[in-house]
């Protein structure tokens, strides 16, 4: 039974139905928050959070942690350029090459307030691991296409069934399936990954219309545009979560509307790999598709930073449309948290401080000066743009403190840089 956990003294960011903000506590008892507001009595543990915005804990919707340790080693190049080098590198790398990637990876995510985060990649047992030393919830999708293009060992989407299968009773773990994206996987391979969905709720993330050169050859080859292939062929629903989403026309977006599909906006890998597209979320919040944010990989971004995507997200929308009103700061976070547990299928669990909730929650830094002044109409607007990651001070996640001023409780620091430091160096040793 987790201890019980009071926090005082909070400008409290419920993020519930009235996006209310309050002035108060929050007590957190078996792991579920269970009081908001003026909370009499004590608990185990007392954290004053000096006025400090308390948040319910951000949801990276599209990530892959692993990479943390090729952060810096494919930067700056075209994009094919930069697949090549990725490919290069990613090929003979062992499990505990993936091992010491994740635990720096969910390092990053954890102590920047991400306490969710959605991966895909293969080898997800090994990344359960990390996720589970670091006490935070991975939704972690295995990597599914078509056998000719894998490195994997036997049948993709059997592994990733197995995967699923081992894991569907793990606390920590959400399992899923991963589809890389329609230039490596097959009619088959998509709705042989739904009729598992269909059967397990399992989640389907997937890269979708990344960058303009994937469109025009998926149009050449089947006649059609990504989004509105997967509609035709009958892919599509509540369970797909669209990573990217850039390159899409009014149709494509209602087409995922209308399927209640949810999408991955990825800013800053778009922005850095100048792919070019600005995905239209004006439209896709007009239809009705429900918008998320992720920060995509470290070879990517490179930072697994959702406060900079929050920000950047709502900056770049602003900027392309010459309208300072589109993706208000609200909405921003809303991406990162609501929305995303909507995405997942966990909209009564996470996403909100709201009674009955899992104790998810973030508790900022008091004394930080980004933060100030603060009131409770500002509160949201300075979270999204003035805040940064290193303004988070406590970490709740399934109601255990696993962040405790700025000090990580489950994962030790000096041997998660050590071993990611060596992993670093023996995969440059090996490309040198
Ligand atoms: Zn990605």
């Amino acid at each position: 039974m987790a201890r019980s956990v009071l926090i005082r003294n909070g400008t409290i960011v419920t993020q519930d139905s009235g996006r209310r903000v309050l002035s108060g506590d929050v007590l957190v008892e078996g792991g579920i928050i269970t009081e908001i507001g003026k909370v009499r009595g004590g608990a185990d543990e007392e954290i004053d959070a000096m006025g400090a915005p308390v948040l319910p804990g951000l949801i990276n919707t599209h990530c892959h942690v692993a990479m943390s340790i090729m952060k810096g080693m494919a930067d700056d190049l075209p994009f094919n350029d930069f697949l090549d080098r990725v490919f290069a590198i990613d090929s003979d790398r062992q499990d505990k090459d993936l091992l010491a990637g994740s635990r720096l990876g969910c390092l990053e995510l954890l102590t920047g307030g991400t306490t969710t985060f959605v991966d895909l990649y293969y080898s997800q047992d090994v990344i359960a691991q990390a996720v589970k030393e670091a006490g935070m919830c991975g939704v972690l999708c295995w990597a599914v296409l078509d056998q000719q293009f894998t490195t994997q060992s036997g049948v993709p989407l059997d592994n990733c069934k197995s995967f699923f299968s081992r894991f569907s009773e793990d606390r920590n773990i959400v399992p899923g399936i991963g589809l890389q994206g329609v230039y490596v996987c097959s009619e088959e391979t998509f709705m042989g990954s739904r009729d598992f969905s269909d059967r397990t709720g399992a989640l389907m993330t997937f890269h979708l219309s990344e960058t303009r050169g994937e469109v025009y050859e998926h149009k050449e080859k089947t006649g059609k545009r990504p989004a509105d292939w997967l509609s035709s062929i009958g892919f599509l629903n509540e369970r797909c979560l669209a990573a990217h989403s850039a390159w899409l026309t009014i149709g494509e977006v209602r087409a995922l509307a209308k399927a209640k599909a949810s999408i991955s906006s990825c800013p800053v890998s778009n922005m850095k790999l100048a792919t070019g597209g600005v995905a239209p979320i004006p439209e896709m919040i007009r239809e009705g598709v429900n918008v998320t944010v992720g920060t995509d990989g470290s070879t990517t971004n490179n930072s697994l930073d959702m406060f900079g995507e929050m920000k950047t997200l709502a900056l770049l929308q602003k900027s392309s449309r010459w309208d300072p009103t589109v993706v208000k700061a609200q909405e921003a976070l809303d991406f990162a948290t609501v929305n995303a547990a909507k995405a997942l299928g966990m909209q009564n669990e996470i996403g909100s401080i709201e009674v009955g909730k899992r104790a998810d929650i973030v508790i900022m830094d008091g004394r930080s000066p980004t933060l100030r002044p603060i009131s409770l109409e500002n509160a949201v607007s300075n979270v999204v743009y003035s805040a940064g990651r290193g303004d988070v001070r406590s970490v709740l996640c399934f109601g255990e403190v696993v962040v405790r001023d700025r000090v990580p409780q489950n994962l030790d620091i000096g041997s998660v840089i050590e071993d990611g430091q060596r992993a670093m160096e023996a995969i440059s040793a090996n490309k040198a």
